[in-house]
């Protein structure tokens, strides 16, 4: 096999040498797979269209020892809005980025490429704020961090009264198991509500959701806490993110 055929999304795209790019792309068949795109600055390449940055492109790798090739590639969707907007350009970076390190390399997951593809077409149309906290919400659910949102984590009783969530264990703590908890921050009933309705519903749907400020602050800080304890990294484009929305 040493040609490998499957659509993907162009996640990483950087400079190489005098006309080649390095891409990181996500694919549907191998998962994230690095590859260099060779004489692709020049003007004449006929793949410069499928191999910017944020394409869904159908691609035809020539599998390497180390690096593979891009011996073909045509674009499927170019995803321009994402960009020429900045604001919109910066969260699909953080998508990008969450996505990109949160995987290992070549090891398919046909789960995250539809999660990928479906928000970069709502943060589109939709609020990218919200699509946002609904990719959060729905990859960590797909690595295997989906919080318990409903009982206690740790005696399984129903959460009544002040709320209270564990970053490092992932969910609800009650009042009585708090003391052996680790990492607890109070969330508010609204919060884990919306959490659980992000975490369940139909992904084209997410426009019917409707937050105050207040919880759309508390939403994006608590998912930030919460995917930066459980995946033990920073992510540099959530910062840059965070610098926009304070402006
Ligand atoms: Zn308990």
């Amino acid at each position: 096999m040493a040609y490998l055929k499957t659509p993907g999304l162009v996640l990483r795209n950087l400079n190489y040498k005098e006309a080649d790019k390095l891409l990181t792309v996500y694919t549907l068949e191998y998962g994230k797979v690095p590859a260099v795109a060779k004489g692709v600055r020049k003007v004449k390449s006929s793949m410069r269209g499928g191999i910017q940055l944020f394409s869904h492109s159908d691609f035809v790798f020539y599998h390497g020892r180390s690096l593979d090739t891009v011996t073909q590639c045509a674009v499927i969707e170019p995803f321009p809005q994402l960009r020429s907007d900045l604001d919109r350009f910066a969260f699909a970076a953080y998508f990008a980025e969450l996505a990109l390190e949160s995987v290992p390399e070549r090891e398919a997951n046909p789960d995250i490429f539809y999660l990928l593809l479906t928000c970069l077409h709502l943060l589109v149309t939709h609020d990218p704020e919200l699509v946002t906290r609904l990719f959060e919400v729905r990859l960590m659910n797909v690595l295997g961090y989906a919080p318990e949102l409903t009982n206690c984590l740790y005696c399984g009783a129903e959460v009544k009264g002040r709320m209270r969530f564990s970053l490092q264990d992932g969910g609800l703590v009650c009042t009585d198991c708090a003391p052996e908890a680790a990492k607890l921050v109070y969330i508010s009933p609204g919060a884990a509500a919306n959490l659980k309705a992000l975490s369940t519903m139909d992904l084209d749907k997410c426009g019917r959701i409707r937050l105050s400020t207040a919880l759309r602050q508390e939403l994006a800080a608590l998912l930030s806490q919460y995917i930066e304890t459980q995946l033990e990294r920073e992510f540099k484009s959530r910062a840059f993110l965070d610098s926009l929305n304070q402006v």
